[in-house]
């Protein structure tokens, strides 16, 4: 018995399949503002294609829930609750002028991280400045980019997430996007509309950049990362708010694909408070109860 012991622990030691730990887990987090899923679908979008391919989507991700309806669809309420996992009622934040918030007792994500693992590396990079300017805390890094059009700002975010990427320490990447969201209010948030799926299909070449940029860290084949996707509101017409009562519009999606995420569509209602607490529990992180989060991990092997 002795001697199978040590045979098994001498085989363990040389090889290298079992004695290496775990992959590191390692996030992207992407936000296209006014996505509609059904538009996503018309466009030509091979990369989120393949994320979805490699993972598991909803395609009705909810952006309230029915115990709290008060705040507005838009962008204020919708990123505050993608990013500190909470509903309005408790960040406090009900429309995109931030007279109100509580991040103090419900903070960004990146707070929650790096309270449990301080060692946790962060970037952000927005291209609506109230998400820098008033939700994100405890980044390492965070960009707020300001060009006069979005299709610019898009660019310059994926270009600097790019450059974080390089950074072998880096932990966590949020990116927001937020051409499609100004195509919506400009010319009409609808699958029909080929100015709306253009910017979908942009949004898709700067995730493809993106994803290039994961795959080419020389530590990839040591990592597990998850991708996780979301939006804070469809749109009707060329508008989103006061959408409670609108599919179109209180519909989102969430894609969340890696080695680690399941595979398929989603069986159980999803919320987009979920992407925050799933991001989380892929850190190897299990939000304690005074935290107080709605969402949940979703769409995890594990
Ligand atoms: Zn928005």
């Amino acid at each position: 018995m002795r001697i199978k012991w040590f045979a098994f622990l001498a085989f363990v030691l040389i090889s290298p399949k079992l004695a290496v730990a775990a992959d590191t887990p390692k996030v992207l987090f992407l936000g296209i503002d006014g996505c509609r899923f059904d538009a996503l679908r018309k466009a030509n979008t091979p990369n989120l294609d393949r994320l979805i391919d490699r993972g598991i989507y909803a395609d009705n991700t909810r952006i309230f829930h029915a115990r709290y309806t008060t705040a507005d669809t838009i962008s204020g309420p919708g990123w505050s609750s993608i990013l500190t996992g909470v509903w309005a009622d408790k960040h406090g934040v009900l429309d995109n002028q931030f007279k109100v918030s509580h991040y103090d007792k419900f903070p960004h994500l990146f707070v929650r991280a790096k309270e449990q693992l301080p060692e946790t590396k962060t970037a952000s990079l927005v291209c609506w400045a109230p998400i820098d300017q008033y939700i994100v805390a405890s980044a390492d890094k965070r960009y707020s980019f300001t060009e006069k059009d979005y299709g610019e700002r898009d660019d310059a975010a994926t270009d600097e997430a790019v450059k974080q990427l390089s950074d072998a320490s880096i932990d966590v990447v949020f990116l927001y996007l937020g051409a499609t969201d100004e195509a919506g209010h400009a010319s009409g948030f609808h699958p029909a509309n080929p100015k709306y799926v253009e910017t979908i299909q942009a949004a898709d070449a700067r995730i493809g950049r993106v994803l290039a940029a994961i795959e080419s860290r020389a530590s990839y084949q040591d990592e597990d990362w998850l991708v996780v996707v979301t939006s804070d509101h469809g749109g009707k017409g060329t508008s989103h708010s006061n959408g409670h009562e609108v599919p179109e519009i209180f519909n989102s999606f969430l894609i969340v694909s890696g080695d680690s995420a399941e595979r398929g569509k989603f069986e159980t209602d999803t919320y987009i408070v979920d992407a925050s607490a799933t991001v989380l529990k892929h850190l190897g992180i299990d939000a304690p109860e005074d935290w107080q989060l709605d969402g949940q991990p979703v769409g995890l092997k594990k």
